[in-house]
């Protein structure tokens, strides 16, 4: 093991993943000089165009969307210090349910063994000591979170050489808090500045219905803390403000973000160590 860097292998969805949910981590361990390595599935071309269009209305151009996406990936790798980024260049399938979910060349609509096969040979080419990826329902549900989790599996009993294997998630500790910066941030039209937090005692009302993801506290394995590279994964979103939903995070400001999404979390669902779990380190074992 001795003839090649330590390295990280994430695995994920779109252009703009890369840095929500493992920022944190390859920021860290590209500074400690672990290898990173960035594998990204699509195109993102489902994603915002100029004034939050949608895929089919006006403005929606989705070849400008990619092109600007990937741009922004690139810049997001270079504030992240990601070492190599390798694009699969599947189309975006878009929300679950959507037209695009079928449409030809999406993720979604690929057989697994296809996608499997051509991340097997990535791992085969850098031989991850960890690879990341999301959870079976794709932390939220994406189909694209989905498949990447499926090919990632399926690649990895091809290119069986990986001691440890993680996906994403969130303690429920971190959802209920994300919960209420929602609504203190939210995007529903109110405007923080002008709500007087007194009058409404009782906001669970309009409170925004968190999807059943994550997992309770004490099912996390690995608790990584990255919050010394905070200002580095907000930095790394920032590039990808093109997409609405980043424009929620982007406005905590960096105190408040690395605050949330500081420490990242994770399960640990291959090893080969025989690490003690809970860990903090996602190369416990192998350094
Ligand atoms: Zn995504």
């Amino acid at each position: 093991m001795a003839d090649r860097p330590l390295t990280l292998m994430a695995v994920h969805a779109h252009p703009d993943d890369e840095a929500t949910s493992t920022g944190g981590v390859l920021a860290r361990y590209a500074a400690e000089g672990i290898r990173t390595v960035l594998v990204t599935c699509t195109d993102g071309a489902c994603g915002d165009g100029p004034g939050g269009a949608k895929p089919g209305e006006e403005g929606h151009d989705p070849a400008a969307i990619a092109e600007l996406r990937r741009q922004e990936l690139e810049a997001s790798c270079r504030i992240l210090g990601i070492d190599h980024l390798e694009l699969l260049g599947y189309g975006d399938s878009g929300m679950m349910g959507w037209p695009a979910n079928d449409a030809p060349g999406s993720f979604w609509s690929t057989p697994v063994a296809d996608g499997a096969a051509r991340l097997a040979d990535l791992m085969l080419r850098y031989r991850p000591d960890v690879v990341v990826t999301y959870d079976e329902n794709g932390f939220y549900g994406h189909p694209d979170h989905i498949q990447a989790n499926r090919i990632t599996m399926a690649a990895l009993t091809q290119a069986a050489l990986t001691p440890k294997v993680y996906w994403t998630t969130a303690p429920h500790s971190m959802m209920q808090r994300f919960g209420e910066l929602m609504r203190e941030f939210g995007t529903d039209g109110g405007d923080g500045a002008d709500r007087a937090d007194g009058d409404n005692p009782e906001p669970t009302g309009e409170a925004v219905e968190l999807p059943p993801i994550g997992l309770p506290d004490e099912e996390i394995t690995t608790w990584v803390d990255a919050t010394a590279f905070g200002g580095q994964k907000y930095d790394a979103l920032l590039a990808h403000a093109s997409q609405g939903e980043n424009i929620f995070f982007l406005k905590m400001g960096r105190e408040r973000f690395t605050e949330l999404m500081g420490v990242e979390t994770f399960v640990r669902v291959l090893d080969t160590t025989g690490a003690a779990l809970p860990e903090k380190d996602l190369f416990t074992g192998l350094r």
